[in-house]
């Protein structure tokens, strides 16, 4: 039975953070599902529809990662996936105490899901999709954190 991990997040935008526990988490699992949730209260900066355009392209040559989109609960999504487990990055303390009950929450809601956590690699853990965001909207060059070209904002 293939073992396949569910990432989700905003990715708004995903970075060359999200880039890395995609790939580090490819060693781990045969198959990572990159899953971009629409279901925030927050607004947000890419419409969904083209940050799925850009990760399709991301990852078009790599038949192990699948890119979706989502609403509703992530642990219900994980269970029509497929997926068996959570995969979620970690920068630092503020991150795990974010993440713990979140964990908590799935795993209640589809027990014998499994959250695991990759800590950030050092040289990306200042990547925040909240600073380049900032950086963006102010017409700011944002390529050194992303792993595709990003148009000026209209
Ligand atoms: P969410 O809105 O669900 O927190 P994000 O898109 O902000 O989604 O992040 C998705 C996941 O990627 C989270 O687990 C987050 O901690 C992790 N992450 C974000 N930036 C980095 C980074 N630079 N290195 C490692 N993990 C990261």
């Amino acid at each position: 039975m293939s073992r396949i991990a569910l990432f989700p997040g905003s990715f708004d935008p995903f970075t060359n953070g999200h880039l890395d526990i995609v790939q580090r988490g490819l060693g781990l699992f045969d198959e990572v599902v990159v899953a971009i949730g629409t279901n925030s209260s927050k607004q947000r900066y890419l419409p969904v529809e083209q940050m799925l355009a850009i990760l399709n392209n991301l990852f078009q040559d790599e038949p192990r990662v699948s890119v979706r989109t989502f609403t509703g609960l992530t642990a219900e999504f994980a269970r029509e996936t497929g997926a068996r487990y959570l995969l979620r990055g970690l920068r630092n303390s503020p991150d795990f105490e974010y993440e713990k009950p979140i964990a908590f929450g799935n795993q209640h809601v589809n027990p014998g899901l499994e959250t695991v956590f990759l800590l950030t690699s050092p040289a990306l853990a200042s990547v925040s999709s909240t600073i380049i965001r900032d950086i963006h909207r102010f017409g700011g060059n944002v390529d050194a954190f992303l792993p595709f070209a990003l148009p000026p904002k209209a």
